[in-house]
């Protein structure tokens, strides 16, 4: 998990919660360097289909490497980006070098997917769109290539809005992915309308599977994703018996580290080309040895 450590990393990001404007303002002009001097990384995480056996795809996860902090959490920043108007940057950033990557990857990896997360001022931007198919042409990459995860909360707080855009997004032929599924309540006439792609369970929910458990929450959520007939992915997988339990009520694709943390570009790419035959990386040996 990635944490801030360090004597100052407390009082430093204190700022965001105490909303102290001086301390506010250095604290923005620090992020608006942080973009120029490319402090910004992305690290992926890996989704695994278990009935494939396979990687399909991978989540870019963005991380502040900051000079004196260290390794810096999207949750403790994006907030941040949000209200100082430069969250656009970030996403433009972010989509650019996810795209940038995939077509690498996609050399040895033909049908592997990436998926970006975008927040809800993302929506406001009207090039979004042009951006994204923008990337996606530099780099070769069929729009089919391309998921982007919107957290459920954000669509119930923005749904008119947002699911206009999203239309536009569909059109293009990007995925559309609920992202923290259960967590929002999410109206389900907004469902209807954003023509989603899939529905990725909440890490929350599955952390409450217990052996031998029975699990109302989880097996409701599957319920809905077969009535719209989307595809069902959960977060948060760590161990083998959420796997089971999530297997048996029909969730296929899965992330969580059980199977790997989020690593850097480099580590991605050898774990990539280590699963590149059947088999799952983490903790479960290859079909042939179970
Ligand atoms: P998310 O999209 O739901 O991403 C999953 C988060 O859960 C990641 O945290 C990941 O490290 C963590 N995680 C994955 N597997 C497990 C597991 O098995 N157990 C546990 N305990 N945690 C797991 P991370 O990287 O800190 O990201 C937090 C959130 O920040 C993301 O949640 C996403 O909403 C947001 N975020 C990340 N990158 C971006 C970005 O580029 N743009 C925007 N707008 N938001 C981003
Ligand atoms: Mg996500
Ligand atoms: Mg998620
Ligand atoms: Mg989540």
């Amino acid at each position: 998990q990635v944490k801030s450590t360090g004597r100052d990393a407390h009082s430093f990001f204190a700022a965001d919660m105490h909303a102290n404007y001086r301390q506010r303002l250095s604290l923005e002009h620090e992020f608006r360097q942080a973009l120029s001097r490319q402090e910004l990384e992305l690290h992926y995480q890996p989704l695994v289909s278990i009935s494939r056996q396979r990687i399909t795809g991978m989540e870019a996860l963005v991380r502040w490497r900051h000079p004196r902090h260290g390794l810096v959490a999207p949750t403790r920043f994006i907030h941040m980006a949000e209200d100082a108007g430069i969250i656009h940057e970030i996403s433009r950033w972010v989509i650019e070098t996810g795209c940038a990557q995939l077509a690498n990857w996609r050399q040895d990896h033909p049908d592997l997917r990436l998926s970006t997360n975008l927040s809800a001022r993302d929506f406001d931007h009207p090039e979004l769109d042009l951006s994204i198919s923008r990337a996606l042409s530099r780099h070769g990459l069929t729009a089919g290539s391309l998921e982007l995860e919107i957290t459920e909360r954000l669509l119930v707080e923005n749904g008119e809005r947002i699911s206009l855009r999203m239309q536009g997004l569909r059109n293009l032929g990007v995925g559309i992915v609920i992202d923290d599924f259960g967590s929002g309540y999410s109206s389900l006439t907004h469902m209807q309308s954003c023509n989603i792609t899939r529905l990725k369970i909440d890490r929350r929910f599955v952390q409450d599977i217990k052996p031998a458990g029975h699990h109302p929450v989880v097996s409701v959520l599957a319920g809905i994703a077969r009535g719209f007939d989307v595809q069902l992915a959960a977060e948060g997988v760590e161990h083998k018996e959420q796997l089971h339990a999530l297997e048996s009520l029909g969730c296929d694709e899965m992330q969580g580290f059980l199977f790997s943390r989020p690593v850097d570009a480099e580590e991605a790419t050898r774990i990539l080309d280590e699963y590149r035959h059947p088999g799952l990386p983490g903790h479960l040996p290859p079909p042939a040895l179970t």
